[in-house]
Parts: structure tokens; sequence; C-alpha cells
């Protein structure tokens, strides 16, 4: 079926403030925080999969990174590299093979999900069983709900906290216990599209660029009548002269080996009993192996729907595009069917622990609706630029 790439509205005068385009070869529109498109219309994370394909030497970066690890495996039995981890495929993959394939000695350090559930559980304790130390982190539960209740309210993002802490803790570990080597998952600026620094920024993670996109201020700005200097402790980066002191580096697996989420869950659900969503599907998006282990995850994903215009299918669609494991008309029907779907599933238990009920939970959605890209038509919300077909 031919399918129109560019979607031009009938009557451009009647179109709110923000022209949305998509990218041509995935679903991903140019809302997407720092993404960029080419002349053609292509964004950066399909260049770079393009690139994935065939502008990498994936042979001499394999090379590099044994050198990497000759350089930092373990003679006297200690822990030589931290693995943060959630327990999902990802993390689960990298940590496996530089177990079992390279010979290493991980500690793996999860920052524990706002809301854990069964499956995430279930998948940890097997990943354990096969073989691995893991410290678990678990913050204050008092200071946590109120920062995410607040962040929810002011940012439209209830995970604010949770990406301080997911980025600070392995950190703070690596100083503790002297482990000088951190292996992260993969670059999302340059895998997802994003603002990409220079090669290097691929390769080693910069916490300036961490703090800037994920976090967006020093958690020290928290303090106020109820949380304390104390109570931000997890989610403070360690002081430089002691990350200088341990000589710690953090890599990106990514850079070394050619990235995709789906040939990851293909790996791990060969080593590990490795349990995927229990309704088949995750809310919100086709997949039902990724980012499983949180409740909160629907929300936050739902928000990005509110905030730029896309939800979790055009995200998890374009990847597997970009991959190869999906055309990009099948994206499309799933965007189509699950795009921006209600975060329905756990949300009495979301309302909970955020502590609002459900009129202010619909209150702080809507403030947070981006007028430049949304219209109400009939009662219902509409994107002013949707995706083709949709
Ligand atoms: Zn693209």
């Amino acid at each position: 079926m031919e399918v129109s790439l560019v979607y031009l509205p009938d009557d451009e005068t009647e179109i709110g403030a923000r022209k949305i385009s998509y990218c041509k070869k995935c679903l991903m529109p140019d809302s997407r925080p720092r993404i960029v498109f080419d002349d053609l219309g292509v964004c950066n994370a399909c260049r770079y999969s393009e690139e994935k394909v065939l502008g990498i030497d994936w042979a001499a970066r394999e090379e590099e990174f044994n050198k990497v690890l000759n350089n930092y495996r373990s003679k006297d039995n200690s822990w030589d590299c931290i693995v943060p981890w959630s327990g999902g495929k990802d993390s689960s993959a990298i940590a496996f093979k530089l177990k079992y394939e390279f010979d290493m000695n991980p500690l793996l350090v999860t920052f524990s999900p706002m809301m854990p559930t069964e499956t995430g559980n279930h998948n940890r304790e097997e990943l354990i069983k096969a073989g691995f130390d893991h410290i678990f982190f678990r913050p204050n539960q008092k200071v946590h709900r109120y920062l995410a209740k607040r962040f929810f309210i002011e940012r439209g993002h209830p995970k604010i906290a949770w990406d301080a802490g997911v980025n600070t803790i392995p950190v703070q570990v690596a100083v503790q216990y002297n482990i000088p080597l951190i292996f992260y998952a993969e670059h999302g600026e340059t895998e997802y599209g994003g603002k990409v620094l220079n090669q290097e920024s691929a390769k080693l993670r910069t916490f300036t660029e961490v703090i800037e996109h994920q976090i967006g201020d020093d958690p020290k700005n928290w303090i106020d009548e109820k949380v304390s200097e104390k109570d931000i402790l997890p989610y403070l980066y360690p002081n430089s002269n002691d990350v200088d002191k341990v000589d710690i580096k953090a890599y990106y697996f990514g850079y070394f080996f050619r990235w995709s989420m789906f040939e990851n869950y293909n790996f791990i659900k060969e080593k590990i009993d490795f349990k995927i969503h229990p309704n088949g599907r995750t809310s919100g998006t086709f997949t039902n192996f990724d980012s499983i282990d949180d409740k909160m995850d629907p929300l936050y994903y739902y928000m990005q729907y509110i905030k730029f215009g896309f939800g979790r299918t055009v995200r998890d669609a374009s990847r597997f595009i970009q991959n190869g494991h999906m055309t990009y008309h099948e994206g499309l029907e799933n965007a189509k069917k699950y795009d921006g779907e209600f975060p329905n599933e756990h949300l009495d238990e979301v309302l909970t622990y955020l502590d609002i009920n459900e009129e202010q939970f619909n209150e702080i959605v809507e403030k947070h609706r981006n007028d430049e890209i949304w219209n109400k038509n009939d009662g219902d919300w509409k994107l002013n630029y949707p995706l083709p077909g949709n």
C-alpha cells in the first residue's frame, strides 16, 4: 500500500503555532527534544541506523572493547565493573555477555523502580540466579513519593528524581567499592535521535550531558521545607575528587556492538526465564518485553504523548523500523492502534503513590498538554499534524 510520507493539512491557516514534520523513514516527529532532521527529512536516529549497517567497522570496535576490558579485568577476584541494571533485557544482556563471554566480574547495581512490578522482580531474580552479585538500592519512599508528585505537577514528569537516582547510585557504588569501570547500555542521543556532541560522547558517558538532558537541574535545588539536604543524598553525583580518585570511566556498550533492543530481548530470553508483560502487550504500545518493571512507566510515556505528540508506540516502532524488524507501514498500523493509549494500567495504584485523586490527575495532565500541537475537536483532543493515516 502506498503511504503518503509528508502530511500536509488542507488549510494551514487554521493550524496552531507549531508545524510538526515526521521523519520519512521512521515515525518520529521533530517535536522529539533535540532530534535533528536532515535536508531530506530523515532523522539522525535513522541516519545512525544506516551507519550501523554500512559505516561502522564493528570488528575494530570489538577490538577496542577487548582492549578496554583487558585494562580492567580483575586479577584478584574483585568486581571489575559495574552494570547499572534494571533487570530488563538490555542491561541483563550486557551483564550476561560481560560475565560469560568476556570473563569479567560485574557487580549489578539497581536503583529501584518507583513501583516495582512482579514481572520485573521475577526477571531480576532469574539473572541473579544465573550467577551475579547485586546491590539493590531503594530510596526513602517518603521523599521519593513527594518528589514524584511534585515533578508530576510541575513538569508533567513523575520520574525526574528517579532519573537522577538511576544515574547517580551506580557511580556512588563505584566510588564506594573502588570499581573504576561502568557499562551503560546505549547512548540515547545517538541511537534514538538527539544532540550528538561528538563520537566520544557516544562512547564515554559524561554526566553533564545526563544532567542537562534527563534531570534538567541540580537536585540541590529540590531542597525545601519537606526535603532536607540529607534527603537528596541518593540523587547526588559523587564529588569530582572522589570520582577522579577511583578514575571512573563509564562506557556505552552500544558503542562497541550493534545495538538493538529486540535482539537483546531475543538473546536474554534464551539464557534465562525472562518473563514478558502478563497482558501480552504493554499499555500504550505493541511490545511486551520492554520497560515492564515499573508501574509508573505507562504514565511516563503517556505524558510524553501529551507534551510532544508522540507516544510509546511511535518510540518503539521507530526503533523497530530503524533496526529492520518492522516496515514503515506496520509501524503506522501499530501507531494507529495503540499510540497515546490512556494509561489505565495500574492507574489506581499510581494515583495512590502520587497521593492525588482522578480529578487532580486529569487537571495535571491537561495543564501539560502542549496547545501548540493539540486542538480540541468535537470534545476530543486531536494532533494538528498527526501521523499519516492516524
Ligand atoms: Zn527517523
